[in-house]
């Protein structure tokens, strides 16, 4: 069917060279493989994982592909989906294991855009092929469970010794046919240390406006692979370097503008990244409800300024916020929902008096809230005071709750579209020590 004569051989590393343990690999992924192999297929551990486990990185997921079909390695798996969404493949289920599988294709014959992107590759290919039709060559190896080799067609091993992501191919024809494969490019030197070849490099600032044809909702998700990294805060600096920080987010246009916002954002990613690192959960509703807030804030302002009352003024510029972003970059409306729930909760954390303030508590985005406001707290946007008034007030007994209350007369008294000021409300006591988020 392919032209088997002409297949490129790839480049073959034992054991002994590439130093991968077998034990270092999932038992689902070496599952698999073996069961695939049985049924007289050729299957492999492709992708980021066989880069990381070269780099002594413990692998995010296993990814196999092999020359079965979807629906032959869906029927040999009990516990498999079909997912059909730019391409068909199968997840495996093993436990909370989850191996993605995808047969071998060809890059080409695909349908293109006027700009050159593919709009579809889904034909099938062979091995030499899948390989030709992967983004860089670090990703592109293959590693045989069953001999332990690892097969490269690309020169991958050696770019992933010297730290180098290089292109497969011409640079300026594979950006034109994906331009995500610009963030990813990003993504992986900021994640690995790696650096940039300078052929893959040199187009991009070219052709970054090409990002902007690409379907919002996929760009949402590669940004959120970049934001939940473990390193956002080198990529979003790599990508404004590379020059393609525009259309994305405004954020990223009007970041060195707005000192204040600057900080807000940087503790933001810094937060991030740390829990990443130490393996704690993020919400994505949280950082994109952090990125859009100097957004909001400035809508907000300007809302108020047009004799809107406060909160309708806020409701108005969160939607205002969200609508221009998602032309670009669209945000799932799960995401949204709770992003508004986060903002609205800004003004309601300022009101200290009986009533509200325990109503507050029991609020379910209560403590997303809370978070939010620390950092406004710590980037000097919000009373550190208030912060520190909710820290205690979450974790006190009763009695000393009731103490802490804020008599709501104190509010009311106040002329209507109050500015958040720097001091504050006054404290009716010394505020308890810092106290960290979580
Ligand atoms: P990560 O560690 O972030 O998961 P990864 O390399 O596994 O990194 P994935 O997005 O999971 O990245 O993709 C798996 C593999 O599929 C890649 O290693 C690459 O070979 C191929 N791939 C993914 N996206 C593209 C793309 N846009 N163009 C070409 N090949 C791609
Ligand atoms: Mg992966």
């Amino acid at each position: 069917m392919f032209n088997m004569g002409a297949e490129p051989a790839p480049r073959i590393y034992g054991r002994d060279k590439h130093g991968i343990a077998r034990g270092s690999i999932s038992h689902g992924a070496l599952k698999v493989c073996e069961i695939l192999r049985t049924h007289k297929h050729s299957a492999y551990i492709v992708g980021g994982a066989v880069r990381d486990l070269l780099l002594g990185v413990v692998p995010k997921d296993f990814d196999v592909a092999t020359d079965a079909h979807p629906e032959e390695i869906h029927r040999l798996f009990r516990r498999s989906h079909l997912i059909g969404r730019r391409f068909k493949l199968v997840h495996v289920l093993f436990g909370p294991e989850t191996v993605e599988v995808s047969t071998f294709r060809a890059g080409e014959g695909g349908e293109a855009d006027e700009h050159g992107r593919l709009l579809r590759d889904n034909v099938y290919g062979t091995r030499a092929q899948d390989a030709a039709r992967r983004d860089f060559t670090a990703n592109a190896l293959y590693y045989d469970p069953h001999d332990e080799t690892v097969l490269d067609y690309h020169g991958g091993f050696a770019d992933v010794r010297r730290k180098t992501m290089r292109i497969i191919g011409d640079p300026r024809l594979r950006f034109r046919e994906d331009p995500v494969r610009m963030l990813r490019v990003v993504r992986f030197a900021a994640k690995l240390g790696f650096g940039i070849d300078p052929k893959t490099r040199a187009p991009i600032r070219e052709l970054a406006d090409l990002i902007e044809n690409v379907p919002a909702a996929r760009l949402f998700e590669e940004m959120l692979k970049l934001l939940l990294s473990g390193h956002a805060a080198a990529c979003l600096a790599q990508l404004r370097k590379e020059g393609l920080h525009h259309g994305l987010l405004p954020l990223l246009d009007v970041i060195v503008e707005q000192p204040q916002g600057e900080r807000f954002l940087r503790l933001a990613l810094d937060q991030t990244d740390t829990r990443i690192q130490i393996g704690k959960s993020v919400s994505p509703a949280f950082l994109f409800a952090a990125l859009l807030w100097h957004e909001v804030l400035t809508a907000w302002r300007n809302n108020e300024g047009k004799d809107m009352r406060s909160i309708p003024a806020l409701y108005l510029a969160m939607d205002q916020v969200l609508d221009a972003q998602t032309d670009k970059l669209s945000i799932p409306r799960r995401l949204t929902t709770t992003m508004k729930e986060i903002w609205a909760l800004q003004p309601r954390l300022e009101q200290r008096s009986g009533k509200r303030a325990f109503v507050l508590l029991t609020h379910p985005r209560f403590r997303a809230g809370y978070d939010f406001m620390l950092l406004r707290a710590e980037s000097g946007e919000a009373p550190m005071e208030l912060a520190n008034w909710w820290a205690r007030f979450q974790d006190a007994e009763l009695e000393e709750r009731n103490a802490m209350l804020i008599p709501d007369s104190a509010a009311k008294k106040r002329p209507r579209r109050r500015r958040r000021s720097k001091t504050g409300d006054a404290p009716e006591q010394a505020p308890a020590q810092d106290e960290p988020g979580n």
